[in-house]
C-alpha cells in the first residue's frame, strides 16, 4: 500500500485560498472582526473542516470555536489553535494558518490512522488582534478563566459592548466561567513570525522561545513655553530638548540587552509653534523583552535618566503606566521537542522570541506553550503584501505533525 503522505498541503492551502475570501476588502485585504457576520461566515467555513477532519465542533460561552476529538477518560488535552479575527485590511496568514494548519495535522493523522492517547483540541480564539473593542486576546483570556465581567463592558466605537456582542451573536456571558478548560496537557501554535529574524538566517521555521511583555508608559515633560527669538540659549526649559536626550539614551540602554526593544510610537508638543519654545511634550515608551527582569531593568534605567535630565534642566517629569503585561516563557521541554522535529526535516535549528504578542501569553502559570513560527516574506505584517511560502508552511505543518506525536507520547 502507498504510504499516506505526512501532510496534504494542497488541501491546507486550498483553505487558506477559501478563508482568505470572507471579508475580502477592495484593497486587497481582509476586514474580519469578532462578533459579525464575517467572522461568523469564517467560523461556519471552519467548522466544515473541523468536521471533515473528524472533530467534534463546538462553540464555548463566550464563541470560541472548538473542535474536539473524542475523549478518553482522564488524560489532558492537547490545545493547538490561533485566531481568524484580523487587523483593519490585515491578511490570510496572520492567525488563520495556525488554525487551518493545527485542522490540516489532525486530518492527516486520522487518514493516516494515528490514533493519539491524548485528546485532541483545535480552537479558533475570539479576537485576537484587539481590533473592534480595543482589547484583544478575548478568546484566550475565556480559556484562561481570566475574562471578567468588568472587561465584557468595554464598547466598540458605536457604543456596542463585549458583552451585548457576546449576547447578540446567540453565546452567553452569564456561562462565562465554562469557557475556562481544565486539564490541558499544553497549548501549541503556529503563526507567521511577522519579523524577518527567520529570512535573514535563511530558515523556513523557528523555535519561539517565548513572547514579550510590553511595559507601556507615558512620558510628560514640561518646561516653560517662550519666544523662541527672546529667550538666550541659557535660559530655556525646553521640553523638546529633555524629551530628545531621553529618546536618544533609551535606544542606548536597550541596545546594551539583546532582546530588549524600547520604542517611542507616539509624541506630541504643546503649544507647538515655530516661534515658541517647546513648553510641554508627551510621548510613549513601549518596552519588552522576554525576561521580564531584563525588561524591567531597562525601564528603571530610562526612568532615573529622566529624572536627571529632568532636575538637570528644570523641567517637571511626571510618569503613567497605561499597561504591563508580563512576558511568556515557551516550555523548555517543548521547545526541545520543536527544534529535534525541525532538524528531521534538514532544515535550519533557530530559536528566536516572539516581539508580538499571542494568545498563547494568557497561559501563562496555567499550562505549558510552545510556538513555531514560519517565515514571513520581508517581515511584512498586518498588512495586504503579508506572505508566506507554500513550502515553508508545509514544513511548519509537518513540525507540528511530529511535535504533536512526540508530545502525545511524553510521559
Ligand atoms: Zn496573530
Amino acid at each position: 500500500m502507498k504510504k499516506k503522505k505526512m501532510i496534504n498541503i494542497n488541501r491546507l492551502t486550498n483553505h487558506l485560498q477559501e478563508l482568505a475570501v470572507i471579508g475580502k476588502t477592495k484593497d486587497g485585504g481582509i476586514n474580519r472582526f469578532s462578533y459579525t457576520d464575517e467572522e461568523k461566515c469564517a467560523n461556519e467555513q471552519l467548522e466544515q473542516y473541523m468536521k471533515a477532519a473528524g472533530l467534534s465542533v463546538e462553540y464555548d460561552a463566550i464563541g470560541n470555536l472548538i473542535g474536539s476529538t473524542k475523549r478518553e477518560e482522564g488524560l489532558p488535552v492537547i490545545l493547538i489553535g490561533s485566531h481568524i479575527d484580523t487587523v483593519p485590511n490585515g491578511e490570510k496568514y496572520d492567525g488563520s494558518l495556525g488554525v487551518l494548519t493545527a485542522i490540516e495535522v489532525i486530518h492527516s493523522l486520522k487518514e493516516n490512522n494515528i490514533r493519539l492517547k491524548h485528546p485532541l483540541k483545535v480552537i479558533a480564539f475570539k479576537d485576537e488582534e484587539g481590533t473592534r473593542f480595543g482589547y484583544g486576546m478575548i478568546g484566550s483570556r475565556a480559556v484562561a478563566g481570566t475574562l471578567t465581567e468588568e472587561d465584557l463592558k468595554r464598547k466598540d466605537q458605536k457604543g456596542i459592548s463585549i458583552e451585548q456582542a457576546i449576547n447578540q451573536h446567540g453565546f452567553n456571558k452569564d456561562r462565562l466561567q465554562s469557557a475556562k478548560l481544565e486539564n490541558v496537557k499544553c497549548y501549541m501554535e503556529v503563526h507567521i513570525e511577522q519579523g524577518k529574524v527567520l529570512e535573514h538566517q535563511n530558515a523556513a521555521v523557528g523555535c519561539v522561545t517565548g513572547i514579550t511583555g510590553p511595559v507601556w508608559l507615558q512620558f510628560t515633560l514640561s518646561g516653560l513655553a517662550e519666544h523662541a527669538g527672546a529667550t538666550p540659549m541659557d535660559q530655556r526649559q525646553d521640553a523638546l530638548v529633555g524629551a530628545s536626550l531621553i529618546i536618544a539614551e533609551a535606544e542606548k540602554i536597550a541596545k546594551e540587552y539583546p532582546s530588549a526593544v524600547a520604542t517611542v510610537g507616539q509624541l506630541s508638543i504643546k503649544p507647538n509653534g515655530v516661534n515658541v519654545i517647546p513648553g510641554e511634550v508627551t510621548w510613549t515608551f513601549d518596552i519588552r523583552d522576554i525576561d521580564e527582569d531584563i525588561r524591567d531593568q531597562v525601564e528603571r534605567r530610562i526612568k532615573q535618566f529622566s529624572e536627571m535630565i529632568a532636575a538637570e534642566r528644570r523641567l517637571g517629569l511626571e510618569v503613567l503606566e497605561l499597561q504591563r503585561v508580563a512576558p511568556l516563557r515557551c516550555d523548555q521541554n517543548i521547545q526541545e521537542v520543536i527544534k529535534d522535529c525541525i532538524r528531521k526535516i534538514n532544515e535550519p535549528v533557530i530559536s528566536l522570541p516572539s516581539g508580538a504578542g499571542h494568545d498563547g501569553m494568557q497561559f501563562k502559570d496555567l499550562f505549558p506553550v510552545g510556538m513555531i513560527f514560519v517565515r514571513s516574506k520581508d517581515g511584512i505584517s498586518h498588512n495586504p503584501k503579508e506572505f508566506s511560502s507554500e513550502q515553508d508552511i508545509e514544513k511548519a505543518a509537518k513540525v507540528l505533525y511530529q511535535s504533536i506525536l512526540k508530545l502525545d507520547s511524553d510521559k
